[in-house]
């Protein structure tokens, strides 16, 4: 079963003919029920990262929850769809950029499963090839790309944005960590779609970045964004192909995995 976390504006992803699927975790609730259709020759199970209402903020969402809940169901791939700032004018509101290295500048964040025992997870690429070859093959997404995650909830000020503009980095978000190495830690494959909603505030010219700004450009992208969701469903193969992502984690799991 493939997984779709959406992000903010991204709430719902099926018709009304979708399963919704309560769970609860031993690390608590998932942000919402899960609802599970189909799409093309996969069935998918949909969470909306906020919340149904947005509820959570970055800082947060029950990322432990959420993954975990989606590993029980049976969900081995996932991808992340989110929001973006970008730190380069070469993309520009609207782009789709599918990230292959990620910089966390989180804290406090609960971003681990391995509480005891000598488990590492590997995480040198943080996301699957095969997903995000799955994304990069469709007409006009950019392939590659640094997503700073921040800790938010605020923005970044104009001096931050500068400085991580010129450490190469070329996305900034706030959701990408820990999501993406608690889908490692359970050995699931996991990648990034992100939707730049916003040039970031050290190199946009105007006021900076504002909610009001970032919530209304993605309303205007969110149709074609989930059909981009859609359409790279349809180019994920039938069974795993990868093999780094189903044992990143090793040995010695300090927990049974659900
Ligand atoms: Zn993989």
């Amino acid at each position: 079963m493939l997984g779709v976390i959406g992000g903010s504006g991204f709430y719902t992803f099926f018709g009304a003919d979708a399963r919704t699927i309560k769970l609860d975790t031993p690390f608590g609730e998932p942000s919402a029920p899960v609802t599970v259709g189909v799409v093309g020759e996969h069935e998918v199970a949909f969470l909306p990262r906020h919340g149904a209402q947005h509820q959570y903020s970055a800082h947060t969402v029950p990322y432990r929850a959420n993954m975990w809940a989606l590993r029980a169901l049976g969900v081995r791939r996932v991808f992340g769809p989110c929001a973006v700032g970008s730190l380069t004018p070469d993309l520009g509101p609207g782009s789709i950029v599918v990230p292959d290295q990620l910089v966390d500048r989180t804290h406090g964040r609960a971003d681990t499963y391995f509480e005891s025992g000598g488990a590492h997870a590997a995480f040198a690429d943080p996301y699957c090839p095969a997903l995000r070859a799955a994304v990069t093959g469709l007409p006009g997404v950019v392939d590659g790309g640094t997503m700073v995650v921040i800790q938010g909830p605020r923005f970044s000020t104009r001096a931050e944005s500068q400085w991580y503009a010129a450490a190469g980095f070329t996305l900034i978000n706030m959701t990408g960590y820990p999501e993406a190495v608690l889908a490692r830690e359970l050995e699931m494959c996991y990648a990034s779609i992100a939707l730049v909603t916003d040039l970031d505030a050290g190199i946009e010219v105007g006021a900076g970045v504002t909610a009001v700004g970032v919530f209304s450009e993605f309303e205007k992208n969110i149709e074609p964004f989930k059909k981009l969701v859609h359409e790279a469903i349809g180019q994920v193969a039938a069974e795993r192909t990868c093999t780094d992502c189903q044992s990143h984690a090793g040995v010695g799991l300090p927990f049974d995995l659900p």
